[in-house]
């Protein structure tokens, strides 16, 4: 199956439908070409669409809880009802196998229904006879939203419902390597908000900087690397933007002794190879106990070898490309410095000839320290093995790293197993799974995996400021 997008779909800027007089080249992972083009927004596109958030604001804000739901809710039917052709854009841009771009959708409905329920009612701090103390939740104003490439419409939803839920306006910026499914939303948008409240806009990373410096952007919600997040801290730092920041990770999976390989391998497969290992928390270091590394490495090379990797529209792919030429470059950058340090390939996965920017499925062992596979964050399909004898040692390396995102324990005692993961410096640590989310749980990083979090009711506050109303009787 080939889809192609032509004409470029437009922006959506102050509630019209718009084009730009420049456009870049999108490519399709699957064949390393460009498959579309899209608007390339200029510095006075991006004044137009924050002028525009920043007028629909009072109104907007003012709006009842119920009406904002009730928009929101709709966006969710129409996401619902383009379902298929949303899925079919995913794929395209991002690589990943059509039924998973399918549940990236469905996931996407889910969320935006589960952001759109979220209200946060007035908290009466204190009513006596002296005084009657609320803390009310106030919207910021215009938010900015900076996306990232791998999942292109979850992370969209995850941006414009909490930012609009709570009152607030948006501007959107999706990723320069798939912006195609983003605007498609816009076009599902369009006509729904009252004009101005949410506004997506495509360029390269300057639209992106542009955004982070505007004196009229309140709040800046990103989703990417850690190196562009700090670029974004600064530069927020003009006008005291409101930042949350959901960067990188490294987590660790952590198996203690008293596991059964055979049982466990499929979930640890897939918590690392799942959306071609491209996920922030996808589980990126593998330590086993040295006695159980030969039957674990042997139980995931048996998942790994049904695990077909191919173009995204074939059936039974369950393992598209890697997303981008850049990233494809830093992943085999990254397996030949394991290669060369003395790392052994455990296994290699066959991959489709004739271009495309595939990377076959990866496992190694004789990792160490010193190897960018551990002291980096490998955004691709690479699974190292480190082993250990002493538990206390584990955990000591588990936690050695910068980032501070997920884990994850693995044991037949769940009880011994959340004590351990408790000790893990990581915004969420998980026992038998890797990851696991939903809207109503809060998720971020600590350490230089970002700041703030996203979903559940501790999400959408930062989306808010405190105002305490405060009134002596
Ligand atoms: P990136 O941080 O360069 O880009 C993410 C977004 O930020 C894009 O929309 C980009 O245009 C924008 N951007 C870039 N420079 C900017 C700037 N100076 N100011 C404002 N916005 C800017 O990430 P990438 O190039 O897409 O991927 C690189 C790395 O990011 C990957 O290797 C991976 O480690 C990480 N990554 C993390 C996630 C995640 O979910 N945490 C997702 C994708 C990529």
């Amino acid at each position: 199956m080939n889809v192609h997008v032509k004409p470029a779909l437009p922006m959506l800027i102050d509630g019209k439908l718009v084009s730009s007089n420049k456009t870049f080249d999108v490519d399709d992972p699957a064949t390393g070409k460009p498959f579309t083009q899209c608007p390339d927004a200029t510095r006075e596109q991006l004044e137009e669409a924050v002028a525009a958030a920043k007028r629909a604001f009072p109104a907007w804000a003012a709006a009842p809880y119920a009406e904002r739901k009730a928009l929101l809710e709709k966006l969710g039917e129409r996401i619902k009802e383009n379902a298929d052709a949303l899925a079919e854009l995913v794929t395209l841009e991002v690589g990943k196998p059509l039924d998973k771009a399918k549940q990236e959708i469905a996931g996407a409905c889910y969320w935006l229904k589960g952001f759109a329920d979220i209200e946060l009612p007035i908290e009466v701090l204190k009513d006596n006879e002296k005084q009657r103390v609320e803390l009310r939740r106030k919207p910021l104003g215009v938010v900015g939203a900076i996306l990232p490439w791998n999942y292109p419409v979850l992370t969209a939803v995850w941006k414009i419902a909490p930012a609009l839920i709570t009152g607030n306006t948006l501007v959107m910026k999706p990723s320069p390597y798939t912006p195609v499914a983003t605007l498609k939303l816009a076009e599902l948008a369009h006509g729904l908000f009252p004009d101005g409240v949410v506004n997506i806009v495509s360029g390269g990373n300057e639209l992106g900087a542009w955004m982070t410096t505007h004196p009229d952007i309140r709040k800046i919600s990103f989703t990417g690397s850690a190196e562009t997040g700090k670029k974004i801290m600064e530069s927020a730092s003009t006008n005291l933007k409101r930042l949350t920041l959901e960067l990188g990770g490294n987590d660790a999976g952590l198996v203690l002794d008293d596991v059964e390989p055979k049982k466990i391998a499929n979930d640890l497969f897939w918590s690392r190879f799942s959306n071609n290992g491209q996920v922030c928390v996808a589980m990126k270091r593998l330590f086993v106990p040295e006695k159980l590394a030969d039957p674990i490495a042997e139980a995931l090379i048996e998942v790994a070898r049904k695990a077909k990797v191919g173009n995204g529209f074939e059936e039974g792919t369950e393992i598209g490309p890697v997303q981008n030429r850049m990233q494809y470059e830093k992943v085999k950058a990254i397996f030949d410095d394991a290669v060369a340090k003395g790392a052994k390939v455990l296994y290699q996965s066959e991959v489709p000839e004739g271009g495309g920017y595939f990377f076959p499925v990866t496992i190694l062992a004789d990792v160490k320290p010193g190897m960018r596979i551990v002291d980096e964050e490998a955004f691709g399909p690479l699974l190292p093995i480190l082993t250990y004898s002493d538990l206390e040692e584990a955990l000591e390396r588990v936690n050695g790293t910068e980032y501070g995102l997920g884990g994850s324990v693995w044991s037949s005692d769940t009880g011994r197993a959340a004590e351990i993961a408790e000790r893990f410096e990581s915004g969420s640590a998980w026992v038998n799974q890797h990851p696991a989310m939903g809207p109503d749980i809060p998720f971020g990083g600590v350490k230089g995996s970002g700041i703030g979090v996203e979903c559940g009711r501790w999400g959408v506050e930062e989306y808010t400021s405190i105002q305490v109303v405060n009134v002596k009787k």
